[in-house]
């Protein structure tokens, strides 16, 4: 257990970049026998910019990785990821993963890493979704708050009215300024939920 080597740790260190593995290719490869040790890594301009190690078990796989967010400590990783089998229409087996986080347990072909935990990409979408959306909901609720005080017809989706009688246009201005904003940051989080999933994941997940 631990990181990698002594002195110099390359594990999960959290960028915006899913690395992922893919059960695929290391059935594909021969890897997937157990008693064997892979130790896995991500290049980027020829430079290894994260590894994890994989003790293959019988029926399982252990992941073993160090990981920190923006700076902080390292911890030490080592989990289990079961794996499943199902048989081939053209004979022999197919190799999947069974994905680790809590709750979930889908089997899948392809684990992402985009936190401290591999986890399929259902999980990560839904993750990336509810706090865009918790996101998103706050910006609306702002807006509408403005609305109110501005004597306007609730809603993001209605027309902007006018300057209430009697408030200083300082303040209108700034109110319309701050409205803006908080409508702005909500109209794009509904365009967004309306088709623009992350593209990246779509990407990966095609590879079919
Ligand atoms: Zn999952």
């Amino acid at each position: 257990m631990g990181g990698f080597g002594s002195g110099r740790k390359f594990g999960a260190d959290c960028t915006d970049d899913y690395r992922f593995i893919d059960v695929r290719c290391w059935q594909r490869d021969g890897y997937l026998v157990p008693g064997r040790h892979l130790d896995w890594q991500w290049m980027r301009n020829g430079e290894k910019v994260a590894a994890i190690s994989v003790k293959v078990e019988i029926g399982r796989l252990r992941l073993i990785y160090s990981y920190r967010r923006n700076g902080d400590d390292w911890e030490s990783l080592d989990y289990p990821v079961s794996l499943r089998t199902t048989s081939c229409h053209y004979g022999g087996e197919r190799y999947w993963f069974t994905c680790p986080a809590a709750g979930c347990g889908r089997r899948v072909a392809v684990l992402f890493l985009g936190g401290k935990i591999f986890a399929c990409r259902h999980c990560y979408r839904l993750a990336y979704r509810s706090q865009r959306e918790a996101h998103d909901d706050r910006a609306a609720r702002k807006a509408d708050k403005i609305r109110a005080k501005l004597n306007w017809q609730p809603g993001i989706l209605n027309l902007p009215g006018d300057k209430p009688k009697g408030m200083h246009w300082l303040t209108y201005l700034r109110l319309m300024e701050e409205y803006r904003d908080y409508s702005n940051q909500a109209l794009l989080g509904i365009t967004a939920k309306m088709g623009i999933v992350n593209n990246r994941l779509m990407a990966l997940d095609s590879r079919k």
